[in-house]
C-alpha cells in the first residue's frame, strides 16, 4: 500500500510498470514520454536490450564480493573512467550523496596533510544541490533542505555562484576545498561561466585547496562530452559522478588525481556495496554504448535541434523567457511556478520536471530522437496555450 511508504515525496499520482527507450508506461497502459529520464539517470532510455543482456549475465556470473578483495568489473570500470579523464583513481559507491560525503572527506584528509588541522574549511555556492546525507546536504545551500536538520556540519563557508569576488574574499590558507556544479541543477539549470571556474581553479592551485566539481547531474555525456569539466576546459582535482554512470542502475564514484587521492589509506573510507561487479559491469555497458556507439557524440546537434524548438515557444509565448543550459540538459524559465505547465504537459504523457523556482527541467535520454523532441515540444507548446488561454 502507498501508506506504507514514508512521505518524502511529492509525487504525481501515478504507478508506473514497464518502459521502452524514451517512452513508459502507467499500470492503465497510458503512454508517457520521459523527458525526466529518472531525473538525468536513464540516459540510455529504459529497458535497453546492452544493459538488459549485461545484467541476466552478470547476475549469473558475480554480483557481490566485498572490497575485502579485488574484482574484475571494479578494475575494468576504474581504468576506463580514467582513461576517458584527466585523472587517476577512483572510489566507488552507490549514489550521488555517497559520492559528495567521499569528495568532503577526501577534501578534510588532504587539507590536513597539507596544512594541518586548520585547514579544513570547504566553500560551497548558493543555491547549490549536492544531497540528502547530513555532509552533502550541509553544502547544499537551499535553506528548504536544510532548516528542519540542524545542526549541520561545521567548517563551511558559502558564497554566491559565479561571483569570483565573494570567493576571493571567503578562500584563504584554511580552505580544504571548493565544491561546486558546473551547471547548478536543482538550483534552475544555472551553467557556471567558464572565466569564473578558470578563476577559481587559479584561486584553489593559489590556496592549495582542491577543485571539487559536482557532476551527478550534468556528467556522463549529458553535455555532449563524457565529463561535464571536459565542455568547460577547466580540470577539477575531484570529480562526484552517480545518475546517469550506471543508466538506471545505482553506481555513484569519485574520480580524483593521484596527488589528491593518494591522501587516503586503508581504513579512510569504505561503502560496502560500492564497486561490485553488478553495478560496474552495467556501467562499463553504458559507458561503451554511449562513447562508442556515438550517443555522446550526438547530443550537441541534439541539443541545437531542442534549444531551437523551444526558442521558438520563447518567441510565441510571453510566459517562456528563455533558455538555459547546456547539452541536454536544458530549462526553460517561465514567468511564475512551472507547476501548472508542468501538469498539464504530465496529462497529456509528457514528463518534465521543474528546477529552482521558475525553470522547467528538460532531461530526456542521451539517446531520445528528433521525432521525440518534436513530440515532446507540440505537448509543451498545447499544454501552455491551455494553462495560459484566459
Ligand atoms: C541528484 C544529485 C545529487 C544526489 O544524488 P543522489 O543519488 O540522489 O544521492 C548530488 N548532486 C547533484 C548535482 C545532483 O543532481
Amino acid at each position: 500500500m502507498k501508506k506504507n511508504i514514508m512521505n518524502t515525496y511529492g509525487r504525481f499520482d501515478v504507478v508506473f510498470e514497464k518502459g521502452k527507450g524514451t517512452k513508459v508506461y502507467d499500470v492503465n497502459g497510458k503512454e508517457y514520454l520521459d523527458f525526466v529520464a529518472g531525473v538525468a539517470v536513464n540516459c540510455l532510455g529504459h529497458s535497453h536490450p546492452a544493459i538488459a543482456k549485461t545484467l541476466a549475465a552478470q547476475g549469473e556470473k558475480l554480483m557481490h564480493i566485498s572490497n575485502l578483495y579485488w574484482n574484475t568489473e571494479q578494475i575494468a570500470l576504474a581504468e576506463k573512467l580514467v582513461s576517458h579523464s584527466d585523472h587517476h583513481q577512483v572510489f566507488f559507491c552507490n549514489s550521488g550523496t555517497e559520492a559528495v560525503e567521499t569528495a568532503l572527506k577526501l577534501a578534510r584528509k588532504c587539507g590536513k596533510l597539507k596544512g594541518g588541522s586548520s585547514k579544513n574549511q570547504i566553500i560551497y555556492m548558493n543555491n547549490s544541490f549536492h544531497g540528502r546525507t547530513m555532509g552533502a546536504l550541509a553544502v547544499t545551500g537551499q535553506e528548504k533542505y536544510q532548516k528542519d536538520f540542524m545542526p549541520l556540519m561545521t567548517g563551511l563557508k558559502s558564497v554566491p555562484f559565479n561571483d569570483i569576488e565573494k570567493l576571493k574574499a571567503a578562500i584563504d590558507e584554511d580552505t580544504c576545498a571548493v565544491i561546486l556544479e558546473p551547471i547548478q541543477g536543482e538550483g534552475g539549470i544555472v551553467a557556471a561561466q567558464r572565466s569564473y571556474l578558470q578563476e577559481v581553479k587559479a584561486l584553489c592551485s593559489q590556496y592549495d585547496a582542491l577543485l571539487v566539481f559536482d557532476e551527478v547531474q550534468c556528467g556522463i555525456g549529458r553535455l555532449g562530452s563524457l565529463f561535464a569539466y571536459q565542455s568547460f576546459g577547466v580540470i577539477p582535482d575531484v570529480i562526484c559522478m552517480a545518475k546517469g554512470l550506471g543508466g538506471g542502475f545505482p553506481i555513484g564514484a569519485v574520480l580524483a588525481t593521484e596527488e589528491a587521492a593518494s591522501a587516503f589509506v586503508p581504513g579512510d573510507h569504505g561503502c560496502t556495496f560500492g564497486g561490485n561487479p553488478l553495478a560496474c559491469a552495467v556501467s562499463l555497458t553504458v559507458l561503451d554504448e554511449l562513447i562508442n556507439n556515438g550517443i555522446i557524440d550526438g547530443v550537441n546537434e541534439k541539443s541545437l535541434y531542442m534549444i531551437g524548438k523551444l526558442a521558438v515557444l520563447q518567441e510565441k509565448f510571453d510566459v517562456v523567457q528563455g533558455v538555459q543550459g547546456l547539452g541536454l540538459l536544458l530549462g526553460l524559465k517561465v514567468k511564475g511556478e512551472p507547476k501548472a505547465i508542468i501538469n498539464k504537459c504530465f496529462e497529456k504523457g509528457l514528463m518534465l520536471v521543474g528546477a529552482g523556482e521558475s525553470v522547467i527541467r528538460v532531461v530526456p535520454p542521451l539517446n531520445v530522437s528528433a521525432e521525440e523532441i518534436d513530440e515532446a515540444v507540440k505537448i509543451l507548446e498545447e499544454a501552455i496555450l491551455e494553462v495560459y488561454k484566459d
